[in-house]
C-alpha cells in the first residue's frame, strides 16, 4: 500500500490529519482549509477509457484516500454519489465547443456532485459521539438544496441551512425550504458572506462544539471538493483520447470551489489545458488577476446569485496551491460579467442558436463568445453549473417562453415549503442551535 496522504491546514498551526479526519472536520482547527501535504500525480493512462464517471472517480481520488479507513468503501462512496452523467454537449453557438453539463443531479445544480460524496463519505466514518451530528451549511442558493438532498431522512444528522432572504431565486427559496424532517431553512437577514461567516463562527466555537458536535459542509469541506475533481478529469480524459489534445475549461466562479477543483486536476497531470474565471460583478478574483492586491469585499447582488460571494473562501487553497503570485497571475484570467451581459448572453443565445443557459453558465458563454470573436480557435469547454429551469425568474422573460422544469426539481416545487427568519449576525446562531 501506499503511504497516506495526510492533510494539513493552509494557515499551518494544525496538525496533519487523515482524509477521513479532514472530512469530517470540515474546516482545520486553526480556522484554515485542509490541503493535502502534496499533490500526488496520476498517470492518465490508469483510467479505463471505457468507465463511466463513478469509475474514473474512484480511480482519481484512490491516492488521496490510500492508508485511510474510507479507502475500502471509495469505489462504493463513488457508485453511490455519481449515479447522473456529466455530459459533455456540442454547442450549435460554437461548433467544437463543447459544454460541461453539471446539472443532471437531483437539485440541478453542479453542487449535486460534492453533497452527494461528503454523505456518502460521513455516512461510512465512525462517530465517536452517540450525538446526532449537526451540518451547518451557508449557501448562496444552490448548496443548500443539494446538502439538504443529500443528507434528507439520514437518521443521526440534521441538517441547518442559512441562506440570504431574499438573495436567491424563488425557487431556490421554495427547493431549500421544502424538505423538513431533518432538515431546517434559515432565512438570514443579510448577505451570504455573512451566513458564510456565521457559520464559520460557530465551527470555530469550542463552547458550542462540545455541546453540540458541529460539522459543515461548506466547499471548505475536502468531501466536497475533491469529487469535483472527477468530471473535469473525465470530460478532460474522454477529449483527449479523441482529439489528442487538453481541453480548456471556463469555470463559473464564485467561492472558487468549482474552479478549483479543475486547476488541481491539472497539477495531477492530467490533460487540463487552460482555465479561465468567469465571475459575475463581484470583482475580487478578477481585480486580484488584474494585479491588484487582494482584497475581499462585501458581495452585491446579481442575477448569477449563487456567484454573489466577495470573499471566495477556496482563495486560501489556491494561494496554497501556487504560492508564487507571480506565477499564479500568469497562469490564470479571471473576467467580470454583468448584469446586461448576463441578460444579452441569455438571450441572444436562446435567439440565434435556440439554447438556453442559466445565469451562472451565461458567465462562462459570454467570455467563450469574446475569445471566438477574437479569433481564438483552442478547444474550450464551457462550464454549465445549473440548469435554467431553477432561474426561472430571471431566465424566462429573457428568452420569451416558460421552461420544462426537470421531474425532480418538479417534484420538490410540488411540496410545501418552510423557512425561519434569522438575523445577521454570529449570536443569533448560536442562540438558535442551543435552543433547537
Ligand atoms: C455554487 C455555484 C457556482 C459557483 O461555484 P463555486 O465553487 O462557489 O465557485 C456557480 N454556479 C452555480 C449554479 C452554483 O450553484
Amino acid at each position: 500500500m501506499s503511504q497516506p496522504l495526510r492533510y494539513h491546514s493552509t494557515r499551518g498551526a494544525a496538525p496533519a490529519v487523515p482524509i477521513s479526519q479532514a472530512i469530517a472536520a470540515g474546516l482545520a482547527p486553526d480556522g484554515g482549509l485542509y490541503v493535502p501535504e502534496a499533490l500526488p500525480s496520476i498517470d492518465p493512462a490508469a483510467f479505463d477509457p471505457r468507465g463511466p464517471l463513478a469509475d474514473t472517480a474512484a480511480t482519481l481520488l484512490a491516492p488521496f484516500f490510500a492508508g485511510d479507513p474510507l479507502a475500502d468503501d471509495l469505489k462504493v462512496i463513488c457508485a453511490e454519489a455519481f449515479t447522473f452523467d456529466a455530459p459533455l454537449r456540442a454547442l450549435a453557438a460554437h461548433p467544437a465547443t463543447p459544454m460541461l453539463e453539471l446539472f443532471h443531479g437531483p437539485t440541478s445544480a453542479f453542487k449535486d456532485f460534492g453533497a452527494r460524496f461528503l454523505a456518502a463519505s460521513l455516512r461510512r466514518l465512525p462517530r465517536l459521539d452517540a450525538r446526532p451530528l449537526t451540518i451547518l451549511v451557508a449557501t448562496s442558493g444552490d448548496t443548500g438544496a443539494a446538502v439538504a438532498a443529500a443528507f434528507h431522512r439520514q437518521a443521526d444528522v440534521r441538517v441547518v441551512i442559512l441562506y440570504p432572504d431574499g438573495l436567491v431565486s424563488p425557487r431556490q427559496a421554495h427547493q431549500l425550504g421544502c424538505f423538513g424532517d431533518n432538515v431546517s431553512a434559515l432565512r438570514v437577514a443579510g448577505r451570504f458572506d455573512d451566513c458564510q461567516r456565521m457559520v464559520k463562527a460557530a465551527l470555530g466555537d469550542g463552547s458550542l462544539q462540545a455541546r453540540l458536535p458541529l460539522s459543515s459542509a461548506n466547499s471548505i469541506s475536502l468531501g466536497r471538493l475533491l469529487p469535483q475533481m472527477s468530471y473535469y478529469a473525465h470530460a478532460a480524459l474522454g477529449w483527449w483520447r479523441e482529439h489528442g489534445t487538453p481541453l480548456n475549461f471556463i469555470v463559473p466562479t464564485g467561492n472558487l470551489g468549482n474552479a478549483l477543483a479543475c486547476l488541481w486536476v491539472r497539477k495531477l497531470g492530467l490533460p487540463v489545458g487552460e482555465v479561465r474565471l468567469a465571475c459575475n460583478a463581484n470583482a475580487t478574483l478578477p481585480d486580484y488577476f488584474a494585479g491588484a492586491d487582494y482584497a475581499p469585499r462585501e458581495a452585491v447582488a446579481t442575477l448569477a446569485n449563487a456567484m454573489d460571494v466577495g470573499a471566495p473562501s477556496n482563495f486560501e487553497r489556491l494561494r496554497w496551491t501556487f504560492p508564487d503570485e507571480n506565477h499564479l497571475r500568469d497562469l490564470l484570467q479571471a473576467h467580470s460579467v454583468d448584469d446586461a451581459a448576463i441578460r444579452d448572453t441569455v438571450a441572444s443565445h436562446a435567439r440565434e442558436h435556440g439554447e438556453v443557459f442559466c445565469p451562472h453558465t451565461a458567465t462562462a458563454m459570454h467570455q467563450l463568445d469574446r475569445l471566438r470573436q477574437a479569433g481564438d480557435r483552442s478547444p474550450w469547454a464551457v462550464v454549465a453549473t445549473a440548469h435554467p429551469a431553477k432561474f426561472e425568474s430571471v431566465v424566462e422573460p429573457l428568452i420569451g417562453h416558460p421552461l420544462a422544469v426537470p421531474p425532480a426539481l418538479a417534484a420538490m416545487l410540488a411540496r410545501p415549503a418552510h423557512a425561519e427568519p434569522l438575523p445577521a449576525n454570529d449570536a443569533a446562531l448560536r442562540t438558535w442551535l442551543s435552543s433547537h
